[in-house]
């Protein structure tokens, strides 16, 4: 099969151009076109009067290699043609069931439900390994209720809401599905090929910019812990991992404590916790395991109506189905050195109330497959560093989120409301007594204040300078009464649990970190793709082969 990139064609194009194209591409016949199909379909909306569609496509053709080897010649320095490759996943360890029955076999322990934790899970368990998976939250319908108790009713519980159950942090969001990884051995294809045998739309295969919705993604979670049952793995719900064994002289790991005292014996632990388990990782630091502070950013959700957005972004095209609602993605560099950037934009969707403790505010955005909803929402954030905006230490970083999650709580009121503003007041550095146009989603609701009193000064200064300039580059960006919703803090993990080449903690064997939370992902696709890589190393640990990362 030959891959062809980079081919454009216009937006309104007639279901035969593509065919059409190849043939051109390749100087072909119609008939030496056996099949095509689609590997990626994305836009280029640069030029608003003139929209491309722009594909990726995988064609059959007679005689292959003297086309390749034609077209070669005609352009050598063409890289679009190339034979397509072999993206197969295949399994490190084939008679994984052999193993784990043998007489004293114990079981590597996944912990978290979310992204990194069932994709190992899910890969483990098809290699006949038998992991048990331990998640602190419920399973995913009872956690949907208590989120929903917080958005509706104020009522937060601290072990099962938008961050803990289920399907991790990102099952009540908009469920993008890109990443910017690396990913020469297609982990990426191999986890969306999981997503839709487990019920998520068949468009995330070729999309360039897929995602599922929240709806689709509860009962994708679901489907994905019946595949790991069925293949001989366990779940645990509510099961809180709140200590780990290690032998006092090596520091090998011999098992875990749950939070009602039960003890689990193991020597192989996924620790795929996500950023906000801030208890595990003071566990784990008291513990002496290695880790480091790492950068992260805070800031604010902003809402405009998507309509703005559309407009700015597709011109007379707004509206077309094949485009959907409109996305954008913003970079400034402000003048006092900090990047300020918009981080899981949300076209159509809502704003979303994500603490996981007491007496904190936390924004973050979600939407469903249809991306239907009136506004477009997206965090602006503003980098920080440690060692210069708090201590380089691990937790401090954790210990920075919660004061300016603790300060939002107040300026909102003090029970969950999120503190807002309008940008036309915030740019004048007065605090908004109300709300114009653009009706803010976030529930429980909000208070309009000032958002200066729950963000670093330089980050208010950063925001300050970027939002007129991200106004020049989508027009109407900075329009009044756009609504600021505070504060962003979990956008990535603010602590790296250091792993070797082998996958294991860099002090403690046995251990693997992974995931977002552990340093080493960034959204529910890199996640799910760090999931395999651990659970392909544990599984050669187990069966004592070499094992790399
Ligand atoms: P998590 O998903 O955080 O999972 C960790 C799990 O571990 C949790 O279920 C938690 O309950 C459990 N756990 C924690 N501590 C313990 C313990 N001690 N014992 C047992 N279990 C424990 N990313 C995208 O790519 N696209 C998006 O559209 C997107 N939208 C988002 C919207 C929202 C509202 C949020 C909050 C996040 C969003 N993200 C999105 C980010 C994405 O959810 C995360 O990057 C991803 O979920 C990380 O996966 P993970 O498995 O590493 O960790």
């Amino acid at each position: 099969m030959l891959r062809l990139t980079e081919l454009r064609l216009p937006l309104d194009h007639s279901p035969d151009a593509l065919a059409k194209a190849i043939c051109d591409r390749l100087a072909i016949t119609p008939e030496q076109l056996e099949h095509f199909s689609i590997f990626r379909r994305g836009h280029d909306a640069r030029r608003r009067d003139a929209i491309r569609l722009v594909y990726t496509l995988d064609c059959t053709v007679s005689d292959e290699a003297a086309v390749l080897a034609r077209y070669r010649e005609v352009n050598p320095k063409d890289p679009h043609v190339q034979p397509t490759p072999d993206m197969a996943w295949h399994a490190p360890v084939a008679d994984g069931a052999a193993l784990a029955a043998r007489p004293g076999y114990q079981r590597p322990v996944v912990v978290g439900a979310g992204p990194c934790g069932f994709m190992a899970a899910l890969i483990l368990a098809r290699m006949g390994l038998r992991p048990l998976l331990l998640e602190r939250g419920k399973v995913v319908r009872e956690r949907t209720v208590d989120t929903f108790a917080l958005w509706r009713r104020s009522e937060l519980n601290p072990e099962s809401n938008v961050q803990f159950g289920e399907g991790g942090a990102g099952t009540f969001s908009d469920g993008k599905l890109y990443s910017q990884v690396r990913d020469p051995r297609f982990l990426g294809r191999k986890v969306l090929e999981e997503f839709v045998k487990a019920g998520a739309p068949e468009d995330i295969l070729y999309l360039a910019h897929p995602h599922i919705g929240t709806f689709r993604l509860v009962s994708m979670v679901e489907h994905i812990r019946r595949e790991v049952e069925e293949a001989g793995g366990e779940y645990r719900f509510q099961s809180r991992v709140e200590d780990l064994l290690l032998d006092p002289a090596t520091r090998q790991v011999r098992g875990l404590r749950l939070a009602d005292g039960e003890v689990i014996e193991t020597s192989h632990v996924i620790m795929a916790v996500g950023h906000s388990a801030r208890d595990t990782f003071a566990m784990l630091q008291a513990q002496g395991v290695a880790m480091q502070a790492k950068p992260f950013s805070i800031g604010v959700r902003i809402e405009h109506p998507q309509s703005v957005i559309d407009l700015a972004q597709f011109g007379a095209c707004a509206g077309n189905s094949l485009l959907g609602a409109a996305e954008y993605r913003l970079v400034h560099h402000a003048s006092n050195g900090r990047g300020v950037y918009s981080f899981c934009m949300c076209p159509g969707g809502t704003v979303v109330a994500a603490t996981s403790e007491e007496g904190r505010v936390v924004t973050n955005g979600m939407s469903q497959y249809s991306r239907a909803e009136r506004n477009a929402n997206s965090g602006i954030v503003v980098e920080l560093r440690p060692g210069q905006d708090y201590p380089d230490d691990p937790l401090a970083g954790m210990a920075y989120q919660r004061h300016w999650e603790q300060q939002a709580f107040v300026a909102g009121g003090g029970d969950y409301r999120a503190p807002a503003q309008r940008i036309e007041d915030f740019l004048a550095g007065r605090p908004s007594v109300s709300l114009g146009t653009v009706v803010p989603s976030y529930k429980p609701g909000v208070t309009p204040t000032d958002l200066a009193t729950c963000l670093p000064d330089f980050v208010v200064e950063a925001l300050r300078e970027a939002l007129p300039k991200f106004d020049r580059k989508l027009r109407g960006y900075a329009m009044g009464d756009a609504v600021m919703t505070g504060v962003e803090t979990r956008t990535s993990s603010p602590i790296r649990v250091t792993r070797g080449e082998d996958g294991q903690s860099t002090n403690t064997p046995g251990l693997y970190p992974a995931g977002e939370g552990a340093g080493y992902a960034g959204g529910i696709l890199s996640a799910s793709m760090d999931g395999i890589r651990v659970a392909e190393v544990v599984a050669q640990a187990l069966a004592g082969l070499p094992a790399q990362l």
